[in-house]
């Protein structure tokens, strides 16, 4: 075989077998999230002796996997959260995809699980995707989430690295996140529950961190909360909103009208594709300060009771935004005024980046499939 300089698949190598079988698409009133998958996926297998194979898209079926396999005993595993949108010119385009192709590749690196090339991942995904493409909701409501996923699948138990893995991707349509307009939550901030620390793996997209976080969630729901704010620390950062970037808009104690979020350096936050396009759009527009920045309880506390905090929400691709009303924290409730003016900034960031999903606001971070 041939020497490459970075040893990956090729997209050109795809090879793409078809369903005999294809399944009814659900309505898309009826969407529920992670609910519906389409009828086809990509693979990609790796073994450390033969590289890469070629790169196959073809029907979903269960995969066959060996009980010892590293991703069943030890969660070797991470993926990516990405979506491809029906635009207003009918074409289908996805939001900054080669954000989350390199997100992925990081993610690898962390788990000891192999390269590949990052261009020609997404070529690969293009390519399900208009396989697929009448999978994609005929909305401007919906759209198609794509799920890249990379497991370690060495059957032999023992904590090192797999050297057998397989790279797949599922996709399937969701629906909007508020069906019903946009609708605060309740958040609970409890220090006994930490998601990251430095040196951890927060900033990484691995399954292993979320698992540990059904439970508190379950927790803050028992408590009349819909999400979780994490916190870190003795002086109790506020680090993220569920499976949520966290934003707050206030006056800071200099009196400055400021947008703040955490900044990436200590390893506790996901580096959201979201978050930074909220940070774009906001220091291009001017208008205020924009700050990441280490926010902590107290600070935040100080500011709810001096009413310097304006809105506080979180943002990931699930949702675009979700504005926050309430903290409930030691015991205490802090309300928030996020949706009080009908112009928020929240609504605006959600109103901006939903134009720009559905090309009504043509912009570059729009890729065609
Ligand atoms: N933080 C966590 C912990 C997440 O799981 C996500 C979702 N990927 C985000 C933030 C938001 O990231 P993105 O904007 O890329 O969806």
């Amino acid at each position: 075989s041939s020497v490459r300089l970075i040893s990956s698949f090729r997209a050109d190598e795809l090879q793409i077998r078809l369903t005999n079988t294809p399944s009814v698409k659900p309505d898309n009133d009826k969407l529920k999230f992670g609910a519906h998958t389409s009828d086809h996926l990509l693979e990609v297998d790796w073994t450390e002796k033969h590289g890469w194979s070629a790169p196959v898209i073809r029907p979903v079926e269960p995969l066959r996997i060996h009980p010892a396999a590293k991703v069943l005993h030890y969660a070797c595993e991470l993926f990516e959260g990405m979506k491809a949108y029906r635009c207003v010119d009918g074409k289908i385009r996805m939001f900054r995809p080669m954000e989350n192709m390199e997100r992925m590749a990081a993610s690898a690196g962390r788990s000891a699980l192999p390269a590949f090339d990052t261009t020609e991942l997404l070529k690969c995904i293009k390519k399900l995707i208009a396989v697929d493409q009448e999978w994609v909701p005929y909305s401007e409501k919906c759209s198609l989430y794509i799920r890249p996923t990379f497991i370690g699948t060495e059957p032999a138990l023992g904590v090192t690295y797999s050297n057998e893995a397989k790279l797949f991707v599922i996709v399937g349509p969701v629906g909007p996140y508020f069906p019903t307009g946009m609708k605060p939550v309740g958040l609970l901030a409890d220090p006994q529950y930490v998601r990251a620390w430095p040196g951890g793996c927060g900033n990484f997209k691995m399954g292993s961190n979320y698992a540990p976080t059904v439970s508190v969630q379950a927790t803050a729901a028992k408590l009349g909360c819909q999400q979780v704010l994490w916190l870190y620390g003795d002086d109790h950062e506020m680090t993220e909103v569920g499976t949520m970037n966290l934003f707050v808009y206030w006056i800071n104690e200099q009196g400055e009208e400021e947008l703040v979020t955490p900044p990436l350096e200590s390893g506790l936050i996901l580096p959201g594709v979201t978050r930074k396009s909220l940070l774009n759009l906001a220091r291009e527009w001017n208008e205020f300060k924009v700050s990441e920045q280490t926010l902590t309880m107290a600070t935040f506390v100080k500011a709810v009771n001096e009413g310097r905090v304006k809105e506080v929400f979180g943002a990931g691709t699930a949702c675009i935004v979700c504005p926050v009303n309430r903290i409930l924290y030691q015991g205490e409730e802090l309300h928030l005024r996020t949706m009080d003016d009908p112009e928020h900034l929240t609504q605006r960031f959600y109103k901006e980046i939903n134009d720009i999903h559905f090309y009504r606001k043509p912009h570059e971070w729009m890729e065609p499939i």
